[in-house]
């Protein structure tokens, strides 16, 4: 099917469709009919917004531990609708912070450990999707951070060294230019570190499935219901124009949307993520690439860029760089972005030779959120009845599945390895408020690609002191 994913959305209709928004969605293997909506008052243990891989992992959990338990999910769209129907398809054990920062800010022993769970939660996610017979196309096939060009090496070479530091080497390998090209042919590539704690999914069948999943085991989905506002404290609830759900417990699991709330409006800030996609390639543009493996690649740019290989054969080519919107404002509109869309087509082809003539059938794009310090929260707190997972900063797919552990821990009282990590109860500081948020963020985002371009054109790394770098580095 070829056509632009995104050109045939109706902003704010009840009949849009969901398919749409990505590739996955479009090829989740059903029709995306919305589950009913919530209509009138209802009651829960535990009410969840978001269907998306925190909260259905979060209900999932739960109902795992305590089947008796009333979980209630509230989206706004659909299962799936946000980042976690939308994304790069890397399951992965890397986490937004840098193990040597995480070391820095929390010591050695807390930093270890955070990055150990985020490698269970790798391999969770599968066992999992297997488990539950959720046809997720998981497969295990690692990682590459590519240094395309010599300005990139030295990035590379840190990196090893941080987990060395910490004693998680094994594993990961430093590669030269020759065996990395043994493992994918991209043009410039002077290195890479290879890391095996990593997966490609279909997110949207992961997603969907797990939706499903959670309903087998008793939970209740409630989709186009949008939570308008919450209350905590004696009588913790959810607010929706058709009723309102009490509970015990509150969850807010919507990630970068959460900024659309009035009290959660500076937690977070949405930063769009965008993505093309080519057709299927033939054998013989196979043969030019390589890349049998089905690595997860990134090079090792500030300006985040994530490749994988579908199941299909295809070229899935996906980077930040799109402009923050005022006021933390997302709009459908903005999956779309015609200049990031075309330097990310232009830099594939760059990448990959082989890719001249191929066509790119679909792009799209979604926001992801980040908080001040870069640093997931999952929180719970019992008196006030409000529990969150949320500030992947794109790092969300694995670490969502660490969150829904944790908050079920968390929610039934469970004293577990999870439930002391730095992610919990973690509080980052707010952002600022307009105008100085959309000044601060497109000022890293401009100095970001400069230092980047300024290194690819020199050949010498980044030197880590420019203010964009310190502001916008972790
Ligand atoms: C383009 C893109 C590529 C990415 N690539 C990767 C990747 O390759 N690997 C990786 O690890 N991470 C990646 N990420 C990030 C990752 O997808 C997310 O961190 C993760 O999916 C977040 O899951 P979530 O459930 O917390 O949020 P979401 O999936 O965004 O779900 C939030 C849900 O909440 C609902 N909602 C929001 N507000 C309300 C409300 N008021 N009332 C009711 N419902 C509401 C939304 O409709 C949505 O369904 C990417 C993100 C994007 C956008």
């Amino acid at each position: 099917m070829t056509r632009t994913v995104g050109a045939q959305k109706s902003s704010r209709s009840k009949n849009r469709d969901y398919r749409s928004y990505s590739f996955w969605l479009e090829t989740a293997g059903e029709e995306l009919v919305p589950r009913a909506s919530l209509r009138g008052p209802a009651e829960a243990d535990v009410a969840i917004l978001g269907a998306g891989f925190t909260g259905l992992w979060t209900a999932y959990y739960l109902l795992k531990q305590e089947p008796s338990l009333r979980v209630v999910v509230l989206d706004a769209e659909i299962a799936g609708f946000g980042a976690s129907g939308r994304n790069g398809a890397w399951c992965n054990a890397a986490f937004p912070v840098s193990p040597g920062e995480l070391a820095r800010r929390f010591g050695r022993e807390a930093a270890r450990e955070l990055l150990l769970e985020m490698r269970s939660a790798v391999e969770e996610v599968g066992r999992v999707a297997e488990a539950e017979g959720i046809d997720a196309q998981y497969f295990r096939g690692g990682q590459l951070r590519v240094a395309r060009g010599p300005s990139q090496l030295p990035g590379i070479q840190d990196t090893y060294g941080s987990f060395r530091t910490l004693g998680l080497e094994e594993g990961l390998r430093l590669l030269d230019a020759e065996e990395t090209a043994r493992h994918v042919r991209i043009t410039g590539a002077e290195g890479a570190l290879y890391n095996p704690h990593c997966a490609t999914i279909h997110p949207a069948r992961l997603v969907r499935g797990l939706a499903r999943v959670v309903e087998r085991l008793g939970g209740t989905i409630f989709e186009q219901t949008s939570v308008t506002d919450y209350e905590t404290g004696d009588n913790p609830r959810f607010v929706t124009a058709l009723g309102g759900v009490r509970a015990r417990t509150v969850v807010l699991a919507g990630e970068a949307y959460l900024a659309r709330l009035r009290k959660l409006r500076r937690q977070v800030l949405p930063i769009y993520s965008l993505i093309v996609l080519t057709e299927p390639l033939s054998v013989r543009q196979w043969e030019e690439i390589g890349w049998e493996g089905r690595e997860c690649v990134a090079s090792n740019r500030y300006t985040v860029d994530y490749l994988s290989r579908t199941a299909d054969g295809r070229i899935l080519f996906g980077g930040r760089g799109a402009p923050y919107h005022y006021g933390s404002r997302i709009e459908d509109e903005y999956d779309q972005h015609e200049p990031t869309h075309e330097m990310l087509r232009r830099t594939a082809k760059e990448w990959f030779p082989a890719l001249k003539g191929v066509r790119f059938t679909h792009t799209w794009g979604g926001p992801l959120g980040v908080p001040r310090d870069w640093m997931p929260t999952m929180s719970y707190d019992p008196a006030s009845g409000l529990a969150t997972a949320r500030g992947y900063t794109g790092q969300g797919v694995a670490t969502a599945n660490l969150s829904g552990r944790t908050l079920a821990d968390l929610i039934l009282g469970r004293d577990t390895a999870i439930t002391s990590l730095p992610t919990v109860n973690h509080e980052p500081r707010p952002w600022e408020p307009e105008p100085l948020r959309w000044l601060g963020a497109r000022y890293v985002q401009r100095g970001l690609m400069r230092v980047d371009d300024r290194a690819e054109h020199t050949g010498e790394p980044p030197t880590g002191k420019t203010l964009a770098e310190r502001l916008g580095k972790h």
